[in-house]
């Protein structure tokens, strides 16, 4: 049975199959037992205190401090042993908070001058900045206001000598299901036995979603009901392709999903074990699949999936998640090394920071009433010009295997475009100057996800050396649809007719310009979309890296003038309903290897 939104949920009273939906952000299936976390249990209570007791609650502050600095340090070490440098870089952003004198001059004060002891004035402090980011539109620096909260409950736990849960050694197959589940809390999960998340809370921007699909542990987020009433030990099912969590299966629910992930986990070995032969159609026509990366810990996929170099590096994340040294341009200079390094012949499209303004390390204060219109992107960019042009230099620098290109994201406007340029042509003169060696003819291209853009791509192609198709936005912005909002996804469609009108108009216009053309947004990792993709005339396709084998796969199995002769039939029609059942019914009759049904869903 599916649940009426908000009702409650209990088990007792339930007892039969229940299925919850939520947003899928890490596909795959996972059988298992549900371990129930609630980290709810930080309770601060008012005390008043005397003046004499002041000192001792400031005393008291300080201690705990101290001892979840020392708490934090610990599972620092033991996420990077398990996770990775790239995660643990998490937990570094939490000492930090810890670190804050300002933030603890203000708590001090509070005991000073409400009299009250050091939990309450913690709670009030974490209150106020609470109350400050609840009213922000943007859900990555409301992610950022949980990162607080975590640190505050840390706090008071070791305040009050509460031992927390020993969650480092859960029983084989977990599923972890909680309201929500901050990084500290991931942290201390035990890595190796938990197969599948579930949580109330978070984003396609939070850290659990990153961290789940960097793991690939199937995970659902936003959960449509709060889990408060499940408790740990029931059987549960999640299937992070199609976003859904179910508890309780029924016994033919069960053997359907062990039947599936039996066919999944069969098909896709199978599927390995052919992903590092290039993909050719049956009638001969080579298509490079590429991977979309944002962390150092995903390289080894680009390998082990064969991927055929990295088609879209969001650098982004390096100055949102790391530490400052990171975003230096030493530390960035020796990251894009190692990704030149590892891409080898194939390259790597570094993409300059896609971030919004309210994202930006140290002056996040400006919060926009819009942000995915606003001043983010390459529009940004071209405002923090410092910021620009060290990351323009630290890829030059690191640009000596000629095999880097750079993206610039976001793109609605020529003159955005030619600003870009001459800033990094200066970079280029002035690291000549320096006596670099770098790559002087370096590679730049444009992201097309603005419809702007879409329109005047005959003219903004003849001043790139490559263009990128972030479909991911270029859908949102066609359709006026916020890809994070699920209230209207039924708006988020890669196969409406304006959106396919629109592809097949760059493709055009790259074809006969002679301009290499690639499809970087996650469509291409759906193999229904991506022969879409191919019949429009697009041989180069970047996505997840899981994603490549099946698409090889699907690629193997198509002839291409078929799937042209498809899909200029499925532009004709009006509805996206019926260019779905068309292309669904056509591409599962005439080809072997259509996954219909997995993957199908596209999830954001
Ligand atoms: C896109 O918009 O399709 C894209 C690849 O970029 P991102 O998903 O990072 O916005
Ligand atoms: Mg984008």
């Amino acid at each position: 049975m599916m649940l009426p939104t908000n009702s409650p949920i209990s088990l007792k009273e339930l007892p039969s199959e229940i299925q919850m939906r939520g947003m899928g952000i890490s596909p795959g299936i996972a059988i298992g037992t549900t371990v129930r976390i609630d980290d709810r249990g930080h309770k601060a209570e008012l005390i008043h205190i005397k003046e004499s007791q002041i000192e001792r609650e400031v005393r008291r502050l300080k201690r705990s401090v101290a001892v979840a600095r020392r708490q934090l340090k610990l599972l620092k070490e033991r996420m990077e042993r398990e996770l990775g440098k790239d995660h643990a870089y998490i937990l570094d952003a939490h000492i930090l908070m810890l670190q804050d004198q300002a933030l603890f001059k203000s708590v001090e004060q509070t005991i000073s001058q409400q009299l009250v002891n050091a939990e309450w004035a913690i709670k009030l402090e974490l209150d106020r900045f609470l109350a400050a980011y609840a009213s922000i539109s943007d859900g990555y620096l409301r992610q950022r206001g949980s990162d607080i909260e975590d640190v505050a409950h840390r706090l008071i736990d070791a305040l009050s000598g509460r031992r927390k849960a020993d969650r480092s050694k859960l029983r084989a197959h977990s599923i972890v299901v909680a309201d929500e589940l901050p990084p500290s809390v991931l942290a201390e999960l035990d890595i190796e036995h938990l197969i599948g998340l579930a949580t109330h809370a978070g984003g396609w921007a939070s850290h659990t979603a990153i961290i789940a699909k960097s793991l690939r542990i199937p995970a659902v987020i936003g959960l449509e009901h709060r889990p408060e009433q499940l408790s740990t030990g029931c059987q549960a099912i999640i299937d992070g392709t199609e976003g859904l969590i179910i508890l309780n299966p029924s016994e033919p629910t069960l053997q359907h999903y062990k039947s599936l992930c039996e066919h999944r986990r069969k098909s896709f070995s199978s599927l390995i074990e052919q992903s590092h032969i290039p993909a050719k159609t049956s009638d001969g026509e080579e298509i490079k699949l590429r991977a979309n990366i944002e962390l150092l810990s995903e390289l080894d996929a680009v390998q082990r999936f064969g991927a055929q170099g990295i088609g879209l590096f969001r650098s982004e994340y390096i100055f949102t998640n790391m530490l400052p040294q990171a975003c230096s341009e030493e530390g960035q200079t020796e990251l894009y090394t190692r990704l030149s390094e590892v891409a080898e012949d194939y390259g790597v499209a570094i993409r300059t920071f896609d971030l919004s303004q309210d994202r930006l390390p140290l002056t996040r204060k400006a919060v926009e009433e819009n942000p995915a219109m606003g001043l983010r992107g390459i529009r940004l960019a071209l405002k923090a010009e410092d910021m620009f042009r060290t990351q323009i230099r630290a890829i030059l620098k690191a640009s000596k295997r000629r095999n880097i290109r750079i993206t610039l994201p976001l793109i609605s406007c020529l003159s955005e475009l030619r600003q870009a340029r001459r800033l990094i042509n200066d970079t280029i003169k002035e690291l000549l100057d320096e006596g670099l060696d770098i790559d002087s003819k370096i590679s730049v291209g444009i992201m097309i996800e603005v419809p702007s853009a879409v329109i005047m791509i005959d003219h903004l192609i003849k001043e790139v050396d490559f263009i990128s198709i972030g479909t991911n936005d270029l859908v949102q912005y066609l359709m006026a649809a916020d890809r994070t909002n699920k209230d209207i996804s039924y708006l988020y469609q890669p196969l409406h007719p304006a959106v396919l009108r629109s592809l097949a108009r760059i493709a055009e216009t790259a074809i006969s310009i002679g301009k290499p053309v690639e499809v970087c947004g996650e469509m291409a990792a759906n193999p229904i979309y991506a022969a879409v993709l191919i019949g429009l005339g697009f041989t180069r396709l970047s996505m997840t890296p899981a994603a490549i084998p099946i698409i090889k796969d699907a690629v193997r199995s198509i002839e291409i003038s078929a799937v042209k002769e498809i899909v200029k039939k499925a532009k004709d029609f009006y509805t996206i309903r019926e260019i779905e059942e068309f292309l669904v019914e056509e591409l599962g009759s005439r080809f072997s290897s259509f996954y219909t049904g997995i993957n199908w869903r596209y999830v954001n």
